[in-house]
């Protein structure tokens, strides 16, 4: 199965950015970027954070807050502060270079065991499985497993991992899993490893892995409240990115609707109605630019709810 598998992946593998180098440090990032990220998606902010930060040195000594408006939009936030301590801590405990070891890598802020199993094998090309999301669903099928236990799977994904290229095998797998194995209606006929697939098989693809029942939507409705001076904006900071004033019920000040807009964060969906105007009580908010600042989409999306609306009602010159 592994040498079809690999052949298979020399042959049809996407040309992504983060292929053209093993740099611990490109990989790492892209890693980090595509957690929870449509590939498509990463790309323009993989390429636009390596131009700036094109050195893990670079990145130790960036700003938090430039850091976070490159990041804008990705999402999860967080990921990028572990990225700023992890790269501090990889200059003042690793000399600036990116441990090839896995107990090193697993201490650093944001690596977890899929995290060090990519760099290592990705980067280093060491024997370490590197178990994510579609990895786990392309071997449930291929070995047959419904339940899907974690460590059974983690074992056979090193078995896996030592009987070839380790680069090579993990790419494979994550490869397979994003544009062969889908979750719904996987593409078996063309699949390199149809030929050992229990699933396929027993024709229980659809039923390896079982689907998970979501947890139902919750609706919440807000205000958002853009009150704007001299072209700058009242604003307040939460954990690093700016935010317009947001509440449950239009605070007390003078407004007039302006727009809407939808949010979805996991299973909270946000019906925000935007309003402009003045704000009475402004303690703990700033007046900032909105364009030089971090922000959140949500906070992207308000600010151009309220622009589409100006948009609609301006006049049409004659
Ligand atoms: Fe997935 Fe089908 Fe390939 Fe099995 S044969 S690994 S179910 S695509």
């Amino acid at each position: 199965m592994i040498d079809a598998l690999v052949a298979w992946f020399e042959e049809n593998q996407r040309g992504l950015p983060w292929r053209r180098t093993y740099d611990p440090y490109h990989v790492w990032i892209s890693e980090v970027m595509l957690q929870q990220t449509q590939v498509e998606t990463v790309v323009p902010y993989y390429e636009r954070f390596l131009d700036e930060f094109p050195t893990i040195d670079a990145l130790a000594r960036a700003e938090e807050q430039r850091v976070l408006k490159l990041w804008a939009g990705l999402g999860y936030y967080r990921r990028a502060k572990h990225l700023m301590e992890a790269a501090r801590a990889v200059v003042e405990k690793h000399d600036g270079r990116i441990p090839p070891d896995f107990d090193a890598l697993i201490a650093l802020p944001g690596v977890g065991q899929y995290m060090a199993g990519a760099i290592l094998s990705i980067a280093f090309n060491k024997p370490y499985p590197a178990v994510d999301g579609n990895v786990r669903r392309v071997l449930s099928r291929v070995f047959g497993w419904a339940g899907g236990d974690p460590q059974a799977l983690r074992d056979a994904a090193e078995r896996l991992v030592r009987s070839a290229e380790p680069r090579a095998v993990n790419q494979a797998l994550m490869e397979l899993g994003a544009t062969v194995c889908a979750f719904k209606s996987p593409r078996c006929l063309v699949c390199p490893v149809q030929g050992s697939c229990v699933a396929f098989r027993t024709g229980m693809q659809d039923s390896i892995p079982p689907v998970k029942k979501r947890p139902k939507t919750i609706h919440v409705r807000v205000c958002a409240v853009v009150h704007r001076r001299r072209g700058f904006y009242l604003m307040k900071c939460s954990e690093g990115l700016w935010e317009f004033p947001m509440f449950a019920e239009l605070p007390a000040g003078s407004f007039t609707q302006a727009g809407s807009c939808r949010h979805t964060i996991t299973h909270h969906r946000l019906d925000v109605t935007v309003y402009e105007g003045s704000l009475e009580k402004r303690d703990g908010y700033q007046w900032k630019d909105f364009q030089t600042v971090p922000v959140s989409s949500l906070t992207r999306k308000i600010f151009l709810a309220r622009d589409q609306l100006q948009k609609r009602t301006s006049p049409t010159p004659p």
